[in-house]
Formats: structure tokens, C-alpha cells, sequence
């Protein structure tokens, strides 16, 4: 079985001792693809300088997260935009809207998220979504720019059956974390995974963050891994009522085709 996670935060300094063993281990896994997460552009550089080296099967996205949203100047957004044109930067992003934690302010996420999205257009790479308790904004702003877009994916989806459907409907893909194998705040999304057709389907780490709350045993620092993303797989096979062959075989074959991966 082999596995990519379209969601890892390779750049985090949580990795800086051993990022080569987390990719070696994460390989041995059968996570052979890894996507990068850039989340600023000194992160989207970073993902970009990882994603160069040597190693097969690492690529990686560039944008400005929302949380970010206060540093994105029209400077930025330039370096952004050269970034990624290289071929390993496979997505924009990631990029959205967070009313949750509302570290920048709202009118900034907003200018910063339609930027993207118009740099997506551009570039035609599809765009790797963040949102947090802002979905109707969100959805507002995207549906203009949906026809013009190479797709794109809900990352770390952790919202309504209402926002699930109304992102299918969209033609995103959704992507799907270790939030599921949390009993307690991921009861509803594991109730709702099923409804996620088979082409549609992601599977993302998010590390070092969202480490699965059922990891047995549990990692000692525990900081998540890519390695660990045949876990969240075995949650999202057990939800869905599907074998995990046919989760890995479908999340790869999906994760491969959007982001163009060879
Ligand atoms: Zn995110």
C-alpha cells in the first residue's frame, strides 16, 4: 500500500534535529509522497528547499496562511507568485480564512486569500484550502473563482455536513486528519466521512501537529509524523466502511491526479 500526505509541516522546527529520519521512516511507512506545506513566504521557501533536494517523492505548496494574513505585501505576494512557478511547488496555499483564532485581521485574510486565489488562476495549480468557523465568507469568495481554478482541496477538514457537501458541491477534494481518530471533538466527522465520494478523498498528517489521540504507543514527544498517516487511513477505512487497501489505493490515486504528481 502506499500512501501520500497532501499536509505536513515539514518546515517546522520540530523536524529541524531529523528531518531526513522522519522522510526515511515516513518511506518505510509506505508514505512514499509527501506534499510541504508553506505557510508564509519564509515557510513557502523553506518547502521549496526541501522539496529541491535529492530525496524522491517530496513536494510542496506555497501561499500565506490566514494566521499570516498581516505580513502578505504586494512584495510578498510577488515572491510568492515566483516561487511557485517551480515545478515542486504543486499547489497554492495553504490559503483561507480563520474567524477562529483571528490572529490577522479580517479585511487582511480576505485581501490575502483572494491574491491566492487569483495567482492560482494564473498559474492554473490547484489551491490547498485552510478555513476555521468562516465558511460562509469563504464560500462566498471561492464559488467566483471555482470556474476558473484547477481545483483544489478542503485541508484538514473539521466543519459541518453543510460545508462538506456544499465543498463537494464546488468540486473540491477533502482532506482528512487525525482530528477522526479523536473520540471526543472528532465523533462528528468520523459520522460524516462516508459521505465523501471515493474520487474526493484525502488523507494529510498535518504534522507536528493533530497527532492522532489513539496512537498506541504514544509518540514521547508527541509530535505527529508522516509515518503516521496509515493510522488516520485504518480511522478513515473503519468510518467509511471500506477496506484500508481501498482508502490507500483511492486517497493516493486522487492526491496524485490534483496535484499533478508523477
Ligand atoms: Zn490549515
Amino acid at each position: 500500500m502506499k500512501w501520500v500526505d497532501i499536509g505536513i509541516n515539514l518546515t517546522n522546527k520540530r523536524f529541524d534535529s531529523d528531518r531526513d529520519q522522519v522522510i526515511a521512516s515516513a518511506l518505510a511507512a509506505g508514505v512514499d509522497k509527501l506534499i510541504i506545506t508553506g505557510t508564509n513566504l519564509a515557510e513557502s521557501k523553506k518547502a521549496l528547499q526541501i522539496a529541491s533536494s535529492d530525496i524522491d517523492g517530496l513536494y510542496c505548496t506555497a501561499g500565506c496562511h490566514p494566521h499570516d494574513a498581516g505580513s502578505f505585501s504586494n512584495e510578498a505576494l510577488n515572491e510568492i507568485s515566483a516561487i511557485a512557478e517551480e515545478p515542486e511547488v504543486v499547489a497554492i496555499g495553504e490559503c483561507g480564512l480563520d474567524f477562529n483564532r483571528d490572529f490577522s485581521p479580517r479585511h487582511q485574510q480576505i485581501n490575502a486569500f483572494e491574491r491566492q486565489l487569483e495567482l492560482a488562476v494564473k498559474l492554473q495549480k490547484p489551491v490547498f484550502l485552510h478555513e476555521r468557523d468562516a465558511f460562509d465568507t469563504q464560500y462566498q469568495i471561492l464559488k467566483d473563482y471555482i470556474p476558473k481554478l484547477k481545483g483544489g482541496v478542503a485541508h484538514c477538514f473539521t466543519g459541518t455536513i453543510e460545508a462538506m457537501e456544499a465543498y463537494l458541491e464546488l468540486g473540491l477534494s477533502i482532506g482528512i486528519t487525525g482530528w477522526i481518530c479523536d473520540e471526543r471533538r472528532g465523533q462528528a466527522l468520523y459520522d460524516m466521512v462516508h459521505l465523501i465520494p471515493d474520487n474526493r478523498l484525502m488523507i494529510e498528517t498535518d504534522g507536528p501537529y493533530l497527532t492522532p489521540r489513539d496512537l498506541r504507543p504514544k509518540p514521547k514527544d508527541g509530535r505527529n509524523e508522516p509515518k503516521y498517516l496509515p493510522h488516520i487511513g485504518e480511522a478513515v477505512a473503519r468510518a467509511r466502511e471500506q477496506s484500508l487497501h481501498q482508502v490507500a489505493e483511492n486517497s493516493y490515486n486522487n492526491s496524485c491526479k490534483l496535484f499533478n504528481l508523477e
